[in-house]
């Protein structure tokens, strides 16, 4: 099996598709090198070898080392230089690289090759001998840390005590004789900590450093945002041994980190930061405030034209926006890297249609380029528009560079792992560090917003906030941060841990307090997209909506009716006039513990009103879409007091003696209510429910339809357990419209269904269906049941289930995404069933899956009709319901006959 693959001198082994094998920066190397672009040359240990690695108790595959030793050689021979040469030495540097962009989560080492006798050739090479102790000092102490593990902090205050000693303000003001002194001061603490001297052998110095780079795939960082990321399926890490170009020898040198358009807006735009006289981790590391490309432009024009020109081919290439790592060696350009660059989401949006639009890509590849994510990250909040500037002068604290939008609110935590101990306890935290590095990536998930005193918009914290869509400001340098005392002070204010603030990374200004924050409005570019795949899918899109304004904000958001109109949330609260909602609690409450039809139909009587007028605006908020109306479906005991004080008070409004409501409160306990009295089965026992429900939708109807509104209701049982059961309902329904239509003189079509919610219902669905018109699956019941976990409590064990670090049983929350295998396949069980039966049978989703974009595809997959889902989560479902189109065409299965006919 070949390991190893060699790139340089113009020619590649392997190819830009080989990411799987590669890594993507290997993959792009290779890549790069094929069409032509100044690359160094190196070779690519595959992720094969590190598959291999962690497969055998961490031992390297047979015929490695001969295959590393080989492809050194070429690399020799190539570069004309060799590794530890005492006169021209060959360095290189070891980078990691998966298949799957993880920045800064792996092990670099650089400068290798380098050693006692070594650095006196790059001296002489060079003529430069400061920049070649600067060289010798950065390798060992990558060396030393990445690969030995002794502590950074350790060498770190060795290097500012030699800064100190020759009143060096910067790197680049310590001379030569500081650079010597320290590595010098380094070998010895090494010494003393491994009892070794340090590794002067260039291949035992290769090997160390290709173990670290492999072990660095599973160093807890990494696997936490693989985690996070939902990074799975990778074999592990390649390790790219590169020949070295050096940034930091001189003024006619440098680094940068560029990307192809702006990734904060889209803009088509050359954006990146580049540093003068450095070497590519200073950049990253965000300890010096680099230089715009803008600025480049003026100052080295020569150099920005090469590097413009890189830009265009490989973005031309790759048809994607690149993120470009670039080294200058004495006004040579080297391209280290290139890959995919991470963005924010409205950048997301206005990239792929830009590219549609100059005819880089297809509408296909662009809806395909957008995640669910980026879609619900468009609705972060902003600082509100509304507030005076003049207050939020008042409030302001200090500013630094706007890396990603939005805006946030939480309390000052200067440590990640006291980030994620508040935000665990439920505070809203904004994490501020002078800079963050991969080991803050747990603190920085958890925060709502980011702030670092140094760093550009390339830093780490910058991109992997951007990665999130998460607000996010940095280089804000006028921000004095006292770690050990936990508070921040700039132009005079001091904010201590725990005190609130409030970020705008689209400013780039950091407030004291908690300031209003908007929502935002979409990019031009997400209509335009969201509009692409409203043409492409078959699947119709609904909303889960119990009040006119859901439903007015569900058809901002592209619902196509409403799937689910749970009517109880109308018993508690009325949304359009909220100071008559004590009347309806009353109501509601009064027919439950009445002990007489009588008295429950007085008390529905007074309830029929209330439903008529949500009904009505339901109806008129979604004219000509289909509204979904659920009868009622929780257990009754929630709507009664259990509290003696509040059956006291109920009692004193009621006239009912607080003993009987004591008693009808006790009555109705039950040990299993999610199993109890509940669903249709309410229907059955108090009809008079049904008949009011019925009526009232039939009537406000009757009465849109007077004014010209298209209403198409449909009539829903929840929870349904047998043929016979929905018959007796669907007759009931039936006689009370029916006879409420005719009386009217109308003509008003209705249907009427059940939701599919227990195992039963869907194993018996031909029977069912020989009932309902149509069948809406309810799959937060459905999956309870079906696997018999508490939708309620099994929050308590379920992570343990799903992370894969420990039980790892599920590969997700079957709550959030549906178990396909299980409850997904009883639904296709329950839909062939069903239309074996009724043809036509209307089928669609219900249960908070809707939204869920895995689900979605299935939904699609399975033939359904339509999905449902809240408000927000429409535009996710209309994505994911376009996603599933195009991955049936490539994956080459014809469409279902007469699925998915958007009839909803
Ligand atoms: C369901 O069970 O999936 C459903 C939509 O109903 P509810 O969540 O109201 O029980
Ligand atoms: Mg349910």
């Amino acid at each position: 099996m070949k390991y190893v693959y060699f790139f340089g001198g113009k020619k590649a082994e392997g190819h830009g598709e080989m990411r799987e094998v590669l890594g993507g920066k290997g993959a792009g190397l290779h890549e790069m090198t094929r069409i032509g672009l100044p690359v160094p040359a190196g070779f690519t240990i595959s992720t094969e070898a590190c598959d291999h690695f962690f497969q055998h108790e961490k031992k390297y595959p047979r015929g490695l080392e001969s295959e590393v030793r080989k492809h050194l050689r070429r690399l020799e021979k190539v570069t004309g230089k060799t590794l530890g040469d005492p006169g021209d030495p060959l360095l290189v540097s070891v980078r990691s690289g998966s298949a799957r962009s993880m920045p800064g989560m792996m092990e670099t080492i650089l400068n290798l090759g380098l050693n006692d006798r070594s650095v006196q050739g790059l001296t002489n090479k060079t003529g430069n001998e400061r920049f070649a102790y600067d060289a010798y000092r950065r390798f060992v102490q990558m060396y030393s840390t990445v690969v030995i593990g002794l502590p950074k902090e350790d060498l770190e205050h060795r290097l500012r005590a030699m800064r100190q000693r020759y009143s060096a303000k910067q790197d680049t003001d310590v001379p030569a004789a500081g650079w010597k002194e320290l590595v010098g001061e380094y070998q010895k603490f090494y010494r003393e900590r491994t009892g070794k001297p340090f590794p002067q052998d260039p291949l035992e110095q290769l090997w160390g450093a290709i173990g670290a780079v492999f072990l660095s795939w599973m160093a807890e960082k990494a696997v936490t945002y693989r985690r996070v990321e939902k990074i799975t399926g990778l074999l592990g890490t390649a390790v790219n041994v590169v020949q070295m170009v050096f940034g930091n020898k001189g003024e006619s040198s440098g680094t940068g980190v560029c990307f192809t358009r702006d990734p904060s807006t889209g803009e088509k735009v050359f954006y990146g930061d580049f540093l003068i006289n450095a070497q590519g981790e200073d950049v990253v590391a965000g300890i010096r405030t680099p230089m715009h490309l803008a600025e480049m432009r003026k100052h080295m024009p020569g150099l920005y034209k090469q590097i413009e020109r890189v830009r265009v081919l490989l973005e031309s290439h790759y048809r994607e926006m690149q993120d470009i790592e670039f080294t200058v060696e004495e006004g040579k350009l080297y391209v280290l890297q290139t890959r995919g660059g991470k963005r924010t989401p409205a950048a997301t949006f206005r990239i792929a249609v830009d590219m549609v639009k100059e005819g880089l890509i297809k509408r296909e590849t662009a809806i395909q380029r957008i995640k669910a994510e980026d879609v619900e990250r468009l609705f972060y909040p902003v600082v509100d528009p509304g507030i005076a500037r003049t207050d939020l002068a008042k409030r302001k604290i200090a500013s630094g560079i706007n890396a990603v939008p939005g805006a946030a609110v939480g309390q000052a935590v200067f440590t990640a792992h006291e980030a994620e101990a508040m935000a665990a306890g439920g505070a809203k935290v904004i994490l501020v560090r002078k800079e963050t590095s991969p080991e803050d990536v747990g603190g920085m998930f958890v925060a709502q917003g980011v702030l670092t005193a140094t760093g550009g918009k390339t830093s780490h914290a910058a991109v992997v906030a951007r990665g999130w869509g998460k607000c996010c400001v940095v280089g804000c340098e006028q921000l004095d941060i006292d770690y050990a005392s936990k508070k921040m002070s700039a132009n005079g204010r001091v904010v201590n841990q725990g005190d609130w603030i409030t970020l705008d990374g689209s400013d780039g200004v950091v407030y004291e307090g908690q300031v209003a924050l908007a929502q935002p409005e979409f990019p031009p570019a997400y209509n335009t997209l969201m509009g692409w795949c409203d043409e492409i899918r078959r699947l119709g899109v609904r909303t889960n909506a119990d009040t006119p304004h859901d439903a007015r904000k569900a058809r901002e958001m592209g619902a196509e009716g409403i799937g689910l109109c749970r009517t109880e949330h109308m018993f508690f609260k009325d949304f359009e006039q909220p100071e008559r909602s004590a009347e309806r609690q009353l109501a509601i409450q009064e027919m439950i513990v009445a002990d007489s039809p009588e008295a429950r139909h007085r008390a529905l009587d007074r309830l029929l009103p209330f439903q008529r007028r949500d009904f009505a605006g339901i109806f008129e908020a979604m004219d000509g879409f289909p509204v979904t109306i659920r009868l009622i479906d929780p257990p009754l005991h929630e709507f009664v007091p259990h509290e003696r004080d509040k059956q006291e008070e109920l009692s004193q409004k009621i006239g009912v003696p607080v003993e009987v409501i004591a008693r009808r409160v006790a009555q109705l306990h039950e040990a299993n209510p999610m199993l109890g009295h509940r669903g249709c089965r309410l229907s059955i026992t108090y009809p008079e429910i049904l008949v009011m429900q019925v009526t009232a939708i039939i009537e406000a109807a009757i009465d849109c339809r007077k004014r010209g509104i298209k209403v198409l209701p449909e009539i829903m049982h929840p929870l349904t357990l047998d043929r016979k059961e929905l018959r007796i309902l669907e007759q009931e329904t039936r006689r009370v419209a029916d006879a409420i239509i005719a009386q009217a003189g109308v003509k008003l079509a209705y249907l009427v269904g059940t939701m599919i919610e227990l195992p039963r219902a869907a194993l018996l669905a031909d029977q069912i269906a020989e009932v309902a018109e149509f069948f809406s699956f309810g799959t937060n019941d459905l999956t309870q049941t079906v696997m018999g976990l508490s939708r309620d409590d099994s929050g308590r064990f379920l992570p343990e289930y799903v992370d894969e670090k420990k039980a790892g049983i599920f590969p997700s929350d079957p709550f959030q995404t549906l178990d396909i295998p299980g409850v997904g396949m009883l639904m296709l069980w329950a839909i062939e069933r069903g239309r074996a039966v009724r043809p036509k049978l209307k089928i669609g989703i219900c249960g908070e899956h809707g939204g869920d974009a895995e689900s979605v595809k299935f939904c699609h997959r399975a033939g359904m009709d339509y999905v449902s889902a809240s408000p927000f989560r429409v535009p996710i479902s209309r994505l994911a319901a376009a996603q599933a189109v195009i991955e049936e065409k490539q994956s080459g299965k014809p469409k279902k006959k007469g699925r998915n006919a958007r009839a909803s």
